[in-house]
């Protein structure tokens, strides 16, 4: 037997007709002992197309015996009962059912994501869940649905878009910063990896050349001159990435020395309660150095945080390099053990193939949790 938690919404049609049909049909399915069902809230729809009519959301709580695929085949026919039709994506809908958490289960098929990949920073699904649910554990982040709940709900959220230099991070977080009225901080420098140690690091020893990036990336992010404007902050980077570099290029005792200097640092500054990682495929990295090395002095600024050209790295290794670093930060991002205090609890990951669109994307999510 799992304990289920189901988001429920609707923005067509009559909607409270269809969400109480619904939480109906669920209560009478064969292997479902229903719990509890949250009351239904209004809220503005997110992400899909202009001119759609106002939500009505809603959370239900169930027990079963059926496995996760047959959960999500068993919400499918509901949403087909109350004629569900799919047009756009985010369009508007009669019904939408969707399994947010199935016990303390972590999967990732290509029919069904558990727990459900956008939840944690939605507020129209949290905030029902948690009226019915806020002890549930939301493994990814080893917290509570409460927890996720008040995580989007800090006064001065800070939110940071991670990627690989050529992801568009500095790109995506301008756009998002745009769209909801936010500040955006941009790295003080680029981030510095590999392929690249000679082109963006200050001179000197290795390890002090280091600490001096490091210093730099915290400082716009220091508690001290920390505004108490309510508007969210978006920065384009997550002061964890350099770490992960720094031991890449530093020697044991150097390293030392630098992870000390971090550790420092990193108490003194504000802690990012979003991360939304950008990920991109080898193909589209290759193609974006390529395209800065052609435009390394035109008027476009776009991934110019990709260094236009390195000596005896072809764009190939250099996009291979990058790929292996990111998967290394996406590890880093969402381990459990790792987590401490300066771990994001909502992680939102997003398709960085198409700039556009991973901009809508980050826009979603981020004007979810407002
Ligand atoms: P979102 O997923 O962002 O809330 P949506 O609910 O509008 O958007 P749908 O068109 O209803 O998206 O679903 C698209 C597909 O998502 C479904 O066909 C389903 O296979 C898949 N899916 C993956 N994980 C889940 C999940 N946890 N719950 C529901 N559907 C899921
Ligand atoms: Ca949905
Ligand atoms: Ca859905």
């Amino acid at each position: 037997m799992a304990r289920c938690l189901i988001g429920c919404g609707s923005n067509l049609g009559k909607r409270r007709e269809q969400l109480d049909r619904a939480v109906e049909l669920l209560r009478f399915m064969p292997g479902v002992t229903f719990l509890a069902a949250s009351r239904y809230r209004e809220t503005r729809p997110v992400g899909g197309p202009a001119g759609q009519s106002a939500f009505l959301n809603g959370a239900c709580l169930i027990e079963t015996e059926l496995t996760p695929h047959a959960v999500l085949e068993m919400l499918a026919a509901v949403e087909n009962t109350l004629h569900r039709e799919r047009h756009e994506r985010w369009g508007e809908r009669t019904i939408d059912l969707d399994l947010l958490l199935y016990g303390d289960l972590v999967l990732e098929t290509a029919e069904l994501t558990v727990p459900h990949p956008r939840m944690a920073t939605r507020r129209f699904v949290l905030e029902p869940s948690a009226e019915i649910a806020a002890e549930f554990a939301y493994p990814p982040a080893g917290c509570t649905v409460g927890d996720l709940l008040d995580n989007i709900s800090a006064t001065h959220p800070l939110i940071a878009v991670v990627g690989v230099p050529g992801s568009g991070a500095p790109e995506v977080a301008a756009a998002v910063a745009d769209a909801v009225m936010g500040r955006v901080i941009h790295a003080p420098t680029p981030l510095p990896l590999p392929a690249r140690y000679d082109l963006g690091l200050p001179a000197g020893s290795a390890a002090t050349r280091w600490s001096q990036v490091l210093a730099a990336w915290a400082e716009p992010l220091n508690r001290g001159q920390w505004d108490d404007d309510p508007h969210p902050v978006i920065a384009d980077y997550w002061l964890d990435e350099l770490a992960l570099a720094a031991a890449d290029d530093l020697r044991a005792a150097d390293l030392a020395v630098f992870e000390a200097d971090f550790s420092r640092l990193a108490e003194g500054i504000v802690a990012p309660q979003v991360a939304i990682m950008l990920m991109a495929d080898r193909a589209a990295l290759a193609e974006r150095i390529a395209f800065r090395s052609r435009h390394a002095h035109a008027h476009t600024n776009v991934f110019g945080d990709l260094a236009t050209q390195v000596a005896d790295v072809s764009d190939s290794d250099r996009a291979a390099a990058l790929v292996m670093f990111q998967d290394r930060l996406a590890r880093r991002l969402r381990c459990l053990d790792g987590r401490g205090p300066r771990s994001p609890k909502a992680v939102i990951t997003v398709d960085a193939g198409d700039l556009g669109q991973a901009i809508a994307e980050a826009t979603a999510a981020v004007e979810a949790m407002l």
